[in-house]
């Protein structure tokens, strides 16, 4: 299963750098990331300021 972003987001945009297969992108109000791209590494959970990304 892909990580997903909660709400909790508060799109400092950190997830997305360091995301190796660029899964993440700035949507509305938080950032998100395509499932079928994430390759389930964990990076972004472990940037993450406030823990938003998690595995479903
Ligand atoms: Fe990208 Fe890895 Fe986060 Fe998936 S778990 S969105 S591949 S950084
Ligand atoms: Fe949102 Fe966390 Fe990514 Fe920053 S690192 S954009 S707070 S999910």
């Amino acid at each position: 299963m892909a990580y997903i972003i909660s709400d909790d987001c508060i799109s400092c945009g950190a997830c997305a750098a360091e995301c190796p297969v660029s899964a993440i992108s700035e949507g509305d109000g938080k950032y998100v990331i395509d499932a079928d791209t994430c390759v389930e590494c964990g990076a972004c959970a472990g940037v993450c300021p406030v823990s938003a990304p998690s595995a479903e």
